[in-house]
């Protein structure tokens, strides 16, 4: 009784993994795209989830089914088994994440359908963030409108910065309860996240996904006024400023290139507008380490993961330059090593540890659905 099915429902697409949670193998990886589009063979998610299972083939006995779910709102603190009362919650969240949740949800109701016999579980990337404190997710704007229109901070990638400081910890043989640490996700989509004892006290995305660091497509932070602004100047409307924000900022506004890997060789051919997007994107970076060190008090270990922070030795190098004062250092022979493992960059004498530590969702939400269901 190991196998979870782990599902990550898309609007038009549709990831899966089957994991053995004994031995946090991933026995089937698949994804189906263009549900529903015109000249698709997968008409709807009910279509593609019954490919899914068909791709699994025979002699899986499958425990329970994993849901990543990107909003959990205030509703959620932990991963939930799903009842009608839970779909409907996620629905409500809709208005907070309105290209996720109903993503999400059909999915769920497409994937209870089709194994209805056995225990569905959400996991939200919001929940491990309901440990902040009023003062790190208020915002200083009329309290009663936020209270109304369930106006604060969130935060996302939680089931990445739950999976990854519990793996660094193991990492140092310490106890997560004693460590203060800030891990960077930096992926297209990126975030920060101050972990104090295991517990997020502070991140850098907020009501949505579009705050905080530069990403591949999204700007994270500016400032507020520039949206009526550029609405006021520009002509932009309430539409066009949320595809400018959410589809075509970040690396693509500022390089052109939304991929990392494409702007760093522009970079490197000497592109200007390339090394000036690297130098904003660090520096954003750098701004989150100096203000969650702050927030912490002091800093056990810093840890990089996601598609750059796993792979870009000269992004990991450059954006902690000039941190030794701070107890932070990066050795540069250890961080050119090329591996896939869990491993420390830092010089062994070194205050704060800083590792790479490769996330792995589908196996946090696997872990978590057994862990709910009690398996
Ligand atoms: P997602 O957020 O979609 O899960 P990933 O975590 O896979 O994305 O991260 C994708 C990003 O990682 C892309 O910008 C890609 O260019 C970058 N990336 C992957 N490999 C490298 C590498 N070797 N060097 C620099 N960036 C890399």
């Amino acid at each position: 009784m190991t196998e979870v099915f782990v599902v990550n429902s898309g609007s038009s697409s549709l990831k899966y993994q089957l994991v053995n949670v004994v031995t946090g193998e991933a026995l089937v990886n698949g994804l189906i795209e263009r549900i529903g589009e015109p000249g698709s063979k997968v008409k709807d998610h009910a279509a593609g989830m019954k490919f899914a299972l068909d791709a699994l083939g025979n002699g899986h006995d499958i425990t329970a089914v994993g849901h990543r779910v990107v909003h959990g709102g205030t509703f959620f603190t932990e991963a939930t088994i799903i009842d009608d009362d839970v779909e409907n919650k996620i629905d409500l969240l809709s208005v907070l994440a309105p290209l996720h949740n109903p993503a999400n949800l059909t999915g769920i109701r497409a994937a209870r359908k089709a194994l209805p016999d056995i225990p569905h579980v959400a996991v939200f990337d919001t929940a491990f963030h309901q440990t902040l404190k009023p003062e790190a997710y208020t915002y200083a704007i009329d309290a009663h409108l936020s209270s109304v229109h369930a106006i604060r901070r969130y935060g996302f990638h939680g089931t990445s910065h739950r999976y990854v400081s519990q793996r660094a910890a193991d990492l140092l043989g310490r106890n997560l309860a004693d460590l203060k640490m800030i891990v960077l996700h930096l992926g297209n989509g990126a975030s920060a996240c101050a972990i104090d004892g295991g517990k997020s006290i502070d991140t850098s995305m907020g009501m949505t996904p579009l705050a905080g660091l530069v990403m591949g497509t999204r700007s994270g932070d500016l400032d507020p006024a520039i949206l009526s602004y550029l609405h006021r100047e520009a002509g932009l409307s309430f539409d066009d400023l949320d595809t400018l924000l959410n589809n075509q900022s970040g690396l693509l506004g500022l390089a052109g290139e939304g991929d990392m890997r494409d702007v760093q060789d522009a970079a490197t051919k000497g592109n200007a507008q390339a090394e000036s997007a690297l130098a904003v994107y660090r520096h954003r970076i750098r701004h989150y380490v100096g203000a969650y060190l702050a927030q912490l008090g002091r800093l056990d270990a810093l840890v990089f993961t996601a598609g750059v922070g796993e792979n870009s030795v000269e992004l990991r190098a450059q954006s902690l330059a000039g941190l030794e004062g701070l107890g932070i250092a990066v050795d540069p022979i250890r961080n050119a090593a090329v591996s896939k493992a869990e491993r420390y960059i830092s010089p062994d004498e070194s205050p704060v540890a800083v590792l790479v530590i490769p996330t792995n969702e589908e196996l946090e939400i696997a872990r978590q659905t057994v862990a709910v269901i009690g398996a």
